[in-house]
């Protein structure tokens, strides 16, 4: 079974380019939305522990893998010098149920979730988008960034965190990037003149970051802090205004910025699934007026595209330490020959 740690995660993406690697995974990504039926999936189960939440991420195709993240969310940790977000997670087979790899995936979730909303940014920013504001410049941004780059010719960031110290460590990332970079007073000032909105706070409250007579039209928003019970971060009004797309409803209605609407309303306001915009059933942006909003939370399909997607370029280029986290035996039913005890 194969081992990836933090290391050889870095080394794979020396290896095959961090531009690379987030351009196939969103072509994964999208044959994965692409065929929705086929995977048996659930809402994540969720466990409010005290200081931040704990979850479980299970999926499987009807075809080969079974994979599961486990990820936590606790917005003070870095007051103690932790991350908010860190994550680990399994790819099993399901023909035999046997665990080919387990992986770090902290970065594996920045990677996943910079892909996929860059995927949603494709389908609902306007074409000429050059703008965007980062509102959160803590983990993700950056790697947020860098998906937008791939999928619209960006020419300039606007950014706030409520923390310096964070917007500090986003300028020194970012400032060997041919991108113009605003460091913004505020959050209404980083939203002024943006095409896109990406929303990456991190705190357990109904939070208005971006406020509603802040946005104007033809922007298109992502809004990924907003992840889980009692955590958003949009005014409440501009989803009435906006064309909103989610990742999974059952689990969004739970999680996301749509979870302070009745069900029957959000039924209504929810324009589509992601899947349904892959798939080209439904249109994303259909003009340059409409206001579009990726209300995302991040579902276990996507954790699915990035785990298979690492494996496959771990066998590549040999990555990764084999170990037996199940027992190789001779005869299968003598597991006691495992342990040279008897
Ligand atoms: P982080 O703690 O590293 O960064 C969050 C930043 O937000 C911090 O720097 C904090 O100071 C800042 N912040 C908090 N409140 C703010 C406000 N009102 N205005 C401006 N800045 C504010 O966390 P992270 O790993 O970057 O994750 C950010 C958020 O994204 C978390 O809430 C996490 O749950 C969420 N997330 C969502 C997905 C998804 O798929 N939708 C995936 C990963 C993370």
């Amino acid at each position: 079974m194969k081992i990836l740690s933090v290391e050889s995660v870095g080394e794979l993406l020396h290896c095959h380019g961090l531009d690379a690697f987030l351009m196939d995974l969103m072509r994964d990504l999208k044959r994965d939305f692409g065929r929705w039926e086929s995977f048996t999936k659930m809402p994540r189960p969720a466990m409010h522990v005290p200081g931040g939440v704990l979850e479980l991420m299970p999926i499987y195709d009807n075809e080969l893998y079974y994979t599961f993240k486990y990820v936590n969310c606790h917005p003070k940790n870095p007051l103690m010098g932790k991350q908010t977000v860190v994550a680990t997670g399994q790819l099993s087979r399901i023909d035999t149920g046997y665990p080919v790899m387990f992986s770090e995936m902290t970065i594996l979730t920045a990677l996943r979730t910079a892909a996929t909303s860059a995927l949603a940014t494709d389908l609902l920013a306007r074409k000429n988008a050059q703008t965007v504001a980062i509102i959160g410049t803590g983990a993700q941004s950056e790697f947020q960034v860098r998906g937008a780059q791939l999928v619209r010719d960006i020419k300039e960031i606007r950014y706030f965190d409520i923390d310096s110290k964070a917007m500090d460590k986003f300028y020194k990332n970012m400032k060997r990037s041919s991108l113009r970079l605003v460091r913004c007073k505020n959050a209404q000032e980083a939203v002024k003149g943006a095409d896109i909105i990406t929303t990456v706070t991190a705190c357990k409250a109904n939070v208005d970051v971006v406020k509603n007579h802040w946005i104007t039209p033809g922007v298109h928003i992502n809004a990924l802090g907003g992840d889980t019970v009692g955590k958003t971060e949009l005014e409440l009004s501009i989803l009435s205004r906006a064309k909103i797309v989610v990742e999974y409803f059952e689990q969004s209605i739970v999680e996301g910025e749509i979870q302070r609407l009745s069900g029957k309303e959000a039924k209504k306001r929810v324009y589509a699934q992601m899947h349904e915009l892959v798939t080209g059933k439904k249109k994303g942006r259909e003009n340059d007026q409409e206001i579009t909003l990726f209300d995302s939370v991040g579902i276990a399909l996507e954790d699915y595209s990035v785990l298979r997607l690492t494996y496959e370029l771990a066998q590549k280029y040999t990555i990764g330490e084999e170990r037996n986290l199940t027992p190789v035996l001779r005869d299968p039913k003598d597991l006691v020959e495992s342990l040279h005890i008897v």
